[in-house]
Formats: C-alpha cells, structure tokens, sequence
C-alpha cells in the first residue's frame, strides 16, 4: 500500500547528512511512483514531486530534523494543502437548507444520505428531512425509509409519482409546512455516467436550488472517480465532496485527484456501512493517514466524545483534590473499553500499527487489571497509597494474578494520576496537544 512505499522512500535517505540534488530525487521518485500506485492522477504526482523537491532542496540542514523527517514534513504538508488545507464547512443558512446528493448508482448517496441527517439532528439539533428522489427502482425507496426508520428521521416520498423535480419541489413545501430546518433530496445514479441522469439532477438542481450539492464518490474507484467528478461539476457545479469507503482497502489517491481536478473541497468521508460511520474530512489527517503517521487526533477526539461529561467533571474534582482512586481507574478502563476494538485504537496510534501488526490484541486485555482492583479493599481503592507489601500478596491471591502484576498495575496507575493532573481542564485539550505535538 501507499504507506509501505513511502515508507521504504524514506528510507532511501535515512543516514544521509543532508538533503541533496541526488538523495531527494531518488526518494521522490519512489514518492511518484506510490502516489500514482494509489491512482493519483500523473500529471497530479508529476507536479506534487516537483514542487516538493523545490521546497526540499536548500532548506537549511542546520534544523534539527533528520533529513528523511525533514521530507516527510514537507511531503506532508503539500499533501494537506493538495486535499484542501483547511476544513470545508457545510452551508446550513437556508430556511429550510436544501442539501442535494447527486453520484453515480452504488456510490453511497443513500447511505451517505441518512448518516447526515443523523449527523445534523444528533450532533447539530437539526429537524431535517430525507427525500426519496431515485424513482426507477422501487427499492430505493424503501432502502430510504429503512435508513430513516434506524435514526428517527421522516422520509419523503411519493412512490406513484415518476417527476423527481414534482417530488423534490413538494418536499421542500413540506418541510416548511412542518418545521423542518434541513431537506436531503437523496437522487438516482447510474452505472456510469450517462446524458440522462445528468439532465434529470440538473433539472432537479435547477428547481431546487440547494444551499448546498455534493457530489458522493467511492474511494475505491480510483482513477474513474476523478472522471465522474469532472463531468458531475461540469453540470452541477457541485459545492462538495463526500469520499465513501475509505474504510475499505483505501485509496488515498481519490481524495489528492478529485480536489486538484475540480477544485472543490472534500466535506465529509464514509467510513462504514453504519449510520454513524461518518466524519468531517480533515486534509492534514488524509495526509497523515496516507503517509502512515497514524490518526492521533481521531483517536483523541474518539475518547473525548464516547467519554461522559458528568464523569469527566467528577473524577477532574477528584483529580484536584488528590482523591483519584482505583474505582475511578475502573471506570476509566470501561471507558476505553467502551471505545471499541483494542486493536483499531492501538492502529490509529502512530508508530505502534507497524510494531502491532503481528501481535494478537485480545479485547479482553484489561481483565487482569480488573481482577487486581475487585481483589482490592473499598479502603485500598480509593487510598492506594495504604496498599503495602502484606496487602500487595493478598490482592495477587486473591485475583489470581502474581504479584509483578500488581506491582505493574500501581506503577500504571500512578502515572495515569500524574498524566491525568497534567492534562487538567476541559476538553483535555492539553492531552490533543501532547499527543499531537
Ligand atoms: P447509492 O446507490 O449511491 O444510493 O449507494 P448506497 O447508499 O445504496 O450504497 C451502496 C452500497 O455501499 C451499500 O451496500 C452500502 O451499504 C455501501 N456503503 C455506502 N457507504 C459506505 C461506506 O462508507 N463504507 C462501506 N464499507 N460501505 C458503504
Ligand atoms: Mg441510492
């Protein structure tokens, strides 16, 4: 994959002084051909290797970073600035806002569809509304209401009704009847691109005029997508992209061609088939993804957002006081456990996906850890610092555990109270920066 090679152009420089004409060529050369494996357009990859070696050739070799470092850092960050550089937003000002899918047959625009709509009504407190405009296959309506049934969301549709325009046009009156903010006119695709699923969206488009169109690709389809999103702009002129599947055997390339080609930024990613499977698209995360640094952010902000306020709150007042105890460790573990697969969570840290990558992760892998704390005393648990030798045997007894284990486990625990204490305030900005910095 992408990150392998890159992984091995790097290394091309690894014990080299200083970037030079003869080492950075060498190794963007092996960027080049990673980039167009993964389907970046050449043209796309000529002028990105290009431009990098601009950059890298005479920067100071006085700076601190390794050469191979130094590279990666610049292949990094004309790589963001390549996917977008900063976070699209998504236009909701409209009464209702009027957001129109358009794509081929397959790319995920029903799917995509009803994840936004959850998105918008649990993370934005939007009332929105779907509508069901793919009037060719009967199933697609009811794939629609099978999404909108999962999230609690209403779905529109007029199944006798063959006039995507009619449909649409009448939905939006019914969302302003009923006191819906947000209308996701959800459209028929086809297999490839054709003049008659371009002349109904742009009919569509036209009656509507949606705060907001974007155009849903498959980032497995590669080189193709670049294509599809050309000719859909041509038409729509489309305001955003949504790059599906980037849970499967992923193709960074799409996210690079598609933004350098129609110049439209990519606004979210799907990551699965599940309703919640979607996240806002971050350049410089792609980008890190891409060259394999591990997404430490999602990972962060994946902890914050399944971690429970009230208990955030509470155990910060602990922290404060110096009250921190075993309980409140245990309930941090099933926090983390809460997060989901040990091994998906270990792969987004950077450095370990690699040194993991043959090691088993059992799901299970706190269940010592929880013997020792349930073999512990109320007292021993919320003042650890009464635990002793005497004490330290019984508790290994009594868990089944040997007493390094238990040693292991205070010494954990110790500096989990310290990291926690550093990382004091809210959102646990400082730990992001940490991580990330
Ligand atoms: P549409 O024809 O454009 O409406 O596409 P659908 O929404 O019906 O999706 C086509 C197929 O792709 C379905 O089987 C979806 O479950 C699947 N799908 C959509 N988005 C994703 C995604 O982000 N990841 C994965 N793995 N599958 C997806
Ligand atoms: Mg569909």
């Amino acid at each position: 994959n992408l990150s392998d090679k890159l992984d091995k152009a790097f290394h091309i420089l690894k014990g080299h002084g200083k970037i030079t004409e003869v080492n950075v060529a060498e190794t963007l050369k092996e960027v080049r051909r990673a980039l167009l494996d993964a389907d970046v357009n050449f043209k796309i990859a000529k002028d990105f290797t290009t431009k990098v070696k601009e950059k890298a050739i005479g920067q100071d070799v006085l700076t601190t970073l390794q050469p191979g470092q130094l590279l990666v850092k610049l292949v990094k960050d004309e790589l963001t600035e390549l996917m977008g550089g900063d976070v699209a937003g998504i236009n909701l000002s409209g009464t209702p806002s009027v957001i129109l899918m358009s794509g081929l047959q397959g790319s995920g625009k029903t799917t995509f569809s009803g994840k936004l709509a959850n998105y918008l009504k649990t993370k934005k407190n939007k009332k929105p509304l779907l509508v069901a405009c793919d009037i060719y296959r009967p199933a697609a309506i009811n794939q629609l209401h099978v999404v909108g049934d999962q999230i609690g969301v209403e779905v529109y549709s007029e199944p006798e009704n063959k006039n995507p325009v009619e449909i649409a046009q009448n939905a939006i009156k019914h969302a302003k009847a009923n006191g819906f903010n947000v209308v996701i006119v959800d459209t028929a695709g086809r297999l490839a691109v054709d003049q008659e699923m371009m002349d109904e969206i742009a009919r569509v488009h036209k009656a509507i005029q949606p705060q907001e169109t974007l155009f849903v690709v498959d980032a497995m389809t590669g080189q193709d997508a670049v294509n599809t999103a050309k000719a859909f702009n041509d038409i729509l002129n489309f305001d955003g992209v949504i790059l599906t599947k980037l849970d499967g055997d992923t193709r960074g390339g799409a996210a690079i061609s598609i933004k350098s080609v129609v110049n439209k930024p990519i606004k979210f990613v799907g990551t699965g088939e599940k309703m919640d499977a979607i996240d806002v698209f971050y350049p410089i995360r792609m980008a890190e993804r891409i060259l394999g640094m591990g997404d430490v952010v999602s990972l962060v902000e994946r902890a914050q957002e399944q971690f429970d306020e009230e208990e955030a709150r509470k155990i910060q007042k602990k922290i404060a006081k110096n009250e921190f105890g075993f309980d409140d460790f245990l309930s941090q573990i099933q926090q983390v456990k809460k997060m989901g697969n040990m091994k998906d969570l270990v792969g987004m840290i950077p450095g370990a996906s690699k040194a993991m990558k043959d090691v088993e992760i059992e799901d299970d892998a706190f269940k010592h850890i929880e013997a020792i704390i349930h073999s512990m005393t109320p007292l021993e648990r919320s003042k650890p610092a009464v635990i002793d030798v005497k004490r330290k045997a019984r508790i290994a007894k009594g868990s089944g555990t040997k007493i390094e284990q238990v040693n292991q486990l205070m010494k954990q625990f110790e500096q989990m109270s310290k990291m926690m204490k550093m990382m004091q305030g809210p959102g646990g900005k400082n730990l992001m920066k940490m991580m990330g910095g």
